[in-house]
């Protein structure tokens, strides 16, 4: 038997999830987790809906580090970065210049939120929420505030709109697009969407990006590229994140979009494994909780010596809108096909098919997400 632990590195859902399914299937197993930040465990996408509710970062976390360790029975370390990944030795490099040595490895290093180059001595007061730590210093932030300019209408800038709205900000929602959610809607559910947003006094500046921020006497000046200026107290950026593969890459791990993983989410390395927001499993980067949960499971019952594909079903999102019930499905990207949308009877329901005429994602608004389930029963798994 390896001596050695099975070392998870990152402690967000990915991370933890595994931890907990290796538990349930192997109650001795060694098990090792190592974190930059505080370990705690807490569900990410509540911090996207937490502010009308009045949830501090407090009441958002969980369980401490300390309460994990002793649930899963594990050794964690908080505050600690690896630098390095060793695979030849089976060792990593800590910030501190400490190896530890692995039995099998597992990178659950999630991905970094994207950073718009702009222009202006305000452009470093940008704040984006990728984790609870970015959350405190947005909830710190917005004391006694009341402007918010956000970049970014996809899902993330979409719920931080409705929730600050809902609290009793006034919210700017900027994006390239001609609509919110480009990628998910076809134009008339961006409409729809749109129309509700701006119901609850969200102001949208779309088809435009931010060129400049500068800080201006007791708040920050935007100057958007099509000549737009905005005063705003806060700017929160939710333009994308990017999976963190720099210390895969620089180890000799492949590495495209994400940390290169076959179905078993092994990489080409033997005994290291990826998954979550930081991993491309068969050419796919999905971040989002459902994949992570079926990845999790997988990837457990190969750690347990039962090599176990990961299969991922058909798994829609619900849009955290409540100013806008919304649950998408979106189809492959590279999938030829066409939306048929309808409207009405308060909703939109639009369907994606493919050219022989078979359902492949849906996306529904208002009353229509009441078919949510009939629709996903129809739907093909997004990996068999
Ligand atoms: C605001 C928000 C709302 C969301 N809402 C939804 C939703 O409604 N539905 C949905 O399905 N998905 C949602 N998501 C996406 C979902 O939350 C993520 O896909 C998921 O939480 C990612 O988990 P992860 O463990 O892969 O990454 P992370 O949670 O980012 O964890 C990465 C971990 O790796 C650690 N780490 C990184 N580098 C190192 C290093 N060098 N050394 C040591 N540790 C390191 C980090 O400290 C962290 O602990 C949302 C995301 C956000 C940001």
């Amino acid at each position: 038997m390896n001596p050695h632990p099975i070392v998870i590195i990152g402690s967000g859902l990915a991370g933890y999830t595994a931890a907990r399914e290796l538990r349930r299937l192997d109650t001795g197993i060694p098990m090792q987790m190592i974190s930059a930040d505080h370990a705690g465990f807490y569900s990410k996408p509540m911090l996207s809906n937490a502010l009308a509710s009045g949830r501090t970062p407090q009441v958002i976390l969980n369980a401490d580090a300390e309460k994990m360790a002793g649930q899963l029975k594990m050794d964690i370390r908080p505050h600690t970065r690896v630098v390095a990944l060793q695979p030849d030795a089976h060792r990593i490099v800590l910030q501190s210049g400490d190896t530890l040595r692995y039995g099998r490895l597992v990178l659950a290093l999630g991905a970094d939120p994207i950073r718009l180059p702009l222009e202006g001595d305000g452009a470093d007061a940008i704040l984006s929420v990728n984790d609870l730590d970015d959350y405190r210093r947005l909830h710190n932030a917005l004391q006694g505030k009341r402007e918010v300019a956000i970049l970014g209408a996809g899902l993330i800038g979409c719920e931080f709109a409705n929730d600050l709205a809902a609290a009793g900000y006034r919210v700017h929602l900027i994006d390239l697009a001609a609509q919110p959610l480009g990628r998910l809607l076809p134009p008339l559910g961006g409409a729809y969407l749109r129309n509700r947003l701006e119901a609850i006094g969200i102001t949208f500046h779309l088809e435009t990006t931010v060129r400049r921020m500068e800080r201006a006497a007791e708040c920050l000046l935007l100057t958007l590229d099509n000549g737009t200026a905005i005063h705003a107290d806060v700017v929160l950026s939710a333009i994308g994140l990017r999976p963190r593969t720099a210390l895969a890459r620089t180890a000799g791990i492949e590495v495209n979009r994400g940390i290169v993983v076959d179905r078993f989410l092994r990489t080409r390395y033997p005994d290291v494994y990826a998954l979550g927001d930081c991993a491309e499993v068969e050419g796919r980067v999905l971040p989002f909780v459902m994949p992570i949960m079926h990845a999790a499971r997988g990837l457990a019952a190969t750690l347990a010596h039962t090599p176990t594909p990961v299969r991922y079903p058909a798994m829609p999102v619900v849009v955290k809108t409540p100013a806008c019930a919304a649950v998408v499905s979106p189809a492959d990207a590279h999938i030829p096909g066409e939306w048929s949308v309808e409207e009405g009877g308060d909703g939109v329901k639009a369907l994606f098919r493919d050219l022989e005429d078979r359902l492949l994602g849906y996306a529904l608004l208002g009353a229509a997400t009441g078919e949510k389930n009939q629709l996903s029963a129809q739907l093909p798994p997004v990996m068999a």
